[in-house]
């Protein structure tokens, strides 16, 4: 042990007695310079014996060695743990010095015998000092992803001219790259090594796809994740198709329409899309195509407190997830159909099961569909296809689940439909429609449709100008 630690100590006390900053202060543009590319040899040669030891110390902590791993005599869950309690370093840097370690330490065959490191160059490169940690790293991690589809003769090449590009190939001719030009040039060799490259990157893709529904933050639930390329395109196409720009409102005059135009869209277009996707998981749901549940179509379950419902106040939950909803988002789901609504006393004894058959059923639908053709309110374009059922008379004051009481609403105006100001109504089974004071003041009521059948057919009975 002495002989590895007797030039450490001495190297440690011949550098930590040196007062660098007014050293440094000292020099000449020129000899700071110099001194700087010295001093910098000297780390190099450094991080080279710290990735050797730190491949050391994983090879004596590899998981097959189970109870006698180093890093679990140490009482340690990794050899990253171990070295970062030794050395004091972050994580992150222990495990890049245990990436590096691994792949330029020698390696022993089945039978013990010595074979070359993974990458050989940079191994030569870095215990010599020409090469630094961070270039290392970058080759490797560049070269790595194309190491199982290139050809091995071609992949030596590589290592070896992007070596040689990072320490001068010792002949004196070219400028020395920095770890960062390095980097791209490591890219290049790396696309170039992987010519079919495509399908690695879509394995790899596939295995990172991902959908997730975060931890509730504000009342909302975030979303993230990575989706495959052909799956966003369709979902970009799905929100084009939604947010185009069409001319709607079928009894509205141009003046109207323009009034419409400035003041009638409201949301931002991270909204609107929200909006979409909210009508394409309800379509999903109601197409019976879907998994059933317990021999039913998925249904959610709300649930509420009586007395909350009696004084308007309070909250209802949605089964599933953990942030409560409002009463109105509760109506608004319950209007829709798909849920059952279940009522609680204070107690917490159940008092009311809703049915979660209190859907339109789909003959009824496409009568409605044929007679509202898209979402009533004026201006909006959301087709028939992704429009919700609004009961006109809610069902819990009697409204019954019938086509006479059944309007198509776009998801945002039937979530909107009680504080927009637009009034509908029905009248001998025909809805019309009153818009807000702000855009209308002194309005009335008025038939509305968005059929094109029923457009065709006020045309057919309008008099002639
Ligand atoms: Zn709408």
């Amino acid at each position: 042990m002495t002989g590895t630690r007797d030039p450490l100590e001495q190297l440690r006390s011949a550098l930590a007695g040196v007062p660098w900053s007014e050293e440094a202060a000292r020099l000449t543009d020129d000899e700071l310079l110099a001194a700087m590319g010295a001093l910098e040899a000297v780390g190099r040669l450094v991080d080279a014996s710290r990735v050797a030891f730190a491949g050391e110390v994983a090879e004596r902590s590899r998981v097959e060695l189970g109870d006698q791993r180093l890093s679990t005599r140490r009482g340690c869950r990794s050899a990253a743990e171990l070295i970062e309690r030794v050395t004091l370093v972050s994580g992150a840097e222990a495990r890049r010095r245990i990436a590096l370690g691994g792949a330029t330490r020698a390696r022993f065959g089945f039978t013990g015998e010595p074979l070359a490191p993974e990458f050989p160059r940079i191994a030569a490169a870095l215990a010599a000092g020409e090469l630094g940690a961070d270039a290392a790293g970058t080759i490797i991690r560049e070269l790595g992803r194309a190491r199982p589809v290139a050809d091995p003769a071609v992949f030596a090449a590589a290592e070896q001219a992007l070596v040689a590009e990072a320490t001068g190939g010792g002949d004196g001719g070219p400028v020395r790259c920095t770890a960062d030009e390095l980097r791209v040039q490591a890219q290049a060799w790396s696309v170039f090594l992987d010519q079919d490259g495509r399908e690695p990157d879509d394995e790899r893709a596939m295995r990172r796809r991902g959908f997730r529904l975060g931890r509730a933050r504000d009342g909302l639930i975030p979303v993230t994740g990575e989706l495959m390329p052909e799956v966003a395109a369709k979902l970009t196409r799905l929100f084009d198709a939604h947010l185009a720009p069409r001319s709607g409102g079928g009894f509205m005059t141009d003046e109207e329409r323009s009034r419409i135009a400035e003041f009638g869209e409201t949301r931002t277009a991270d909204q609107q899309r929200h909006d979409v996707l909210a009508a394409a998981i309800d379509t999903a749901a109601r197409s019976g195509e879907h998994p059933m549940i317990g021999g039913a179509a998925p249904t959610v379950l709300v649930s509420v407190r009586a007395s909350d419902i009696e004084s308007g106040r309070g909250v209802a939950h949605a089964d599933g997830v953990e942030v409560p909803i409002s009463h109105r988002a509760a109506r608004h789901m319950m209007c829709t159909g798909g849920t059952q609504k279940v009522v609680f006393d204070d107690d917490g004894r159940i008092i009311t099961l809703g049915s979660p058959e209190r859907c339109f059923t789909p003959h009824q639908r496409r009568a409605i569909t044929l007679r509202d053709g898209g979402c009533l309110i004026p201006g909006c374009s959301v087709a028939a296809a992704w429009c919700e059922i609004h009961h006109v008379i809610p069902d819990a004051d009697g409204g019954p689940t019938h086509p006479d009481n059944g309007v198509l609403l776009c998801w945002f105006h039937h979530r909107t439909i009680d504080t927009s100001g637009w009034g509908i109504r029905m009248l001998r089974g025909v809805p019309q429609i009153r818009p807000p004071a702000w855009l209308d003041p002194g309005g009335g009521w008025r038939p509305v449709t968005k059929s094109p059948t029923r457009l065709a057919d006020q045309h057919d009975r309008r008099p002639a100008a």
